[in-house]
């Protein structure tokens, strides 16, 4: 990796202290050269918690870890009644991940808030930094356990969810030194956050195709999710005429081209549609498939663009059934709405990045984040650092340094603004 270069200078942050603690933090759960393993409540994850506590304590504040497992370090402002600025991110980890993803936004928090430790910066109000527990959701197979905890948005039968090994989510939190026994005497308070802030790498290759360092998120896209089952008849694939045939994996075929050609019908909109996962039965290379069962994940920043082309699709489903003598449901696992990055952050945002030389440009998040959750609290806004060929959850994932730093520098310019209580004022 090379050296950062004196053009860093610039920059009111340590770009040089927070690249050390990327990389120091990358030690923990290491797996080969560059892939991190740090699974939620893991012990590895534990020794991670311990090592960014030490720094949010060398950056000032006097930092704790709540029921919940999440990490929580506050700054203190002039204001104690004053509704706080929340920065952060998570560290735990896909079980073959890389050494950015969520890394960044929560030591580059750390790193903001040093910084203005160092430079003498009193904030009006407190500012937190928050170390969110099990965004990635890989382990319990459900996320953002940490900021829903925080919010006051568990689910029933959350904690009895059982790892691969058996180790259910609550004797992982008690292994971990939280207990699940405090959640029923826990109330969020609203109203206590006025903004979160997240700094993320994109996971995407939108910025490296746009030769951009940095970008300003508008929104996180809602996905909606289906499993569409499509149901024919069987026979032998060498005997029955193809006009006789009820073949449930051409109508399949067919829903696929047809979600590939909505998803791309207006080449400026960030539009993605996607089958991920077919089953087929009964998975005979010599007779016509009679069920197939397959994903449909499609997002878009505009829900009622999004709306339109899902109708669309259930109307292509339909013909296409019709012309294949199917018959099909179709069952909505998740149906999330677009949320946006409050308009007053994403201001501060473009001029904070203005005074740095840089005019990044917007872009949409596909993948959800913390911040999906905190949107549904308080006012939020993300900035994306370009990552190399857009790969994330794998051990190649890269993010530069200097990407990073700047990114950094303008989560700390930002949370300089609010602090000082120049927030919509402008
Ligand atoms: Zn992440």
């Amino acid at each position: 990796m090379k050296p950062l270069q004196a053009k860093e200078n610039k920059h009111h942050i340590q770009a040089e202290r927070l690249h050390q603690r990327i990389m120091a933090l990358a030690a923990i759960g290491r797996i080969g050269t560059t892939g991190v393993c740090r699974l939620a409540l893991s012990p590895e994850d534990r020794a991670g918690v311990e090592l960014v506590k030490g720094w949010m304590e060398e950056a000032g504040m006097t930092a704790r870890i709540d029921p919940f497992g999440n990490l929580i370090g506050v700054y203190k402002g002039r204001d104690k009644q004053a509704p706080v600025l929340m920065l952060g991110s998570h560290i735990d980890s896909q079980p073959y991940g890389g050494r950015f993803d969520g890394v960044i936004g929560v030591l580059g928090a750390i790193e903001a808030v040093q910084t203005m430790a160092e430079r003498g910066i009193m904030s009006e109000m407190d500012i937190e930094v928050v170390a969110f527990c099990d965004e990635e959701g890989c382990r319990f197979n459900k996320g953002l356990f940490g900021a829903r905890g925080m919010t006051g948005k568990l689910e029933e039968g959350e904690l009895a969810r059982a790892d691969k090994n058996g180790v259910t989510r609550r004797e992982a939190l008690l292994q971990f030194g939280c207990d699940p026994a405090e959640y029923d005497s826990y109330s969020f308070e609203a109203g206590r956050i006025r903004a979160f802030l997240e700094l993320h790498i994109e996971q995407g290759p939108v910025l490296e195709a746009k030769n951009e360092p940095i970008g300003i998120v508008s929104g996180i896209s809602g996905p909606v999710w289906w499993t569409v089952e499509m149901t024919g008849f069987a026979g032998h694939a060498g005997s029955v005429p193809m006009a006789m045939r009820q073949d449930a994996m051409v109508g399949c075929a067919k829903v696929i081209v047809a979600l590939d050609e909505l998803a791309r019908r207006e080449p400026a909109a960030p539009t993605v549609g996607t089958v991920g996962s077919v089953a087929v039965f009964p998975d005979s290379r010599n007779i016509i498939p009679e069920k197939v069962s397959f994903t449909v994940d499609f997002r878009d920043i505009e829900l009622e663009r999004r709306n339109k082309l899902e109708q669309e699709l259930r109307g292509i489903i339909e013909q296409v059934s019709l012309e294949h003598g199917l018959a099909y449901t179709i069952r909505e696992d998740t149906n999330s709405e677009p949320r946006y990055c409050a308009d007053w952050l994403k201001t501060i945002l473009h001029r904070e990045a203005a005074g740095m030389g840089l005019a990044p440009p917007e872009l949409m998040s596909g993948p959800f984040h913390d911040s999906l959750t905190m949107s549904y609290v308080c006012d939020y806004s993300m900035i994306f650092v370009r990552c190399e060929e857009g790969i994330s959850h794998n051990p190649r994932e890269y993010a530069a340094p200097e990407d990073i730093a700047l990114g950094a520098e303008l989560l700390y310019r930002a949370a300089v603004q609010i602090a000082r209580g120049r927030s919509e004022a402008g």
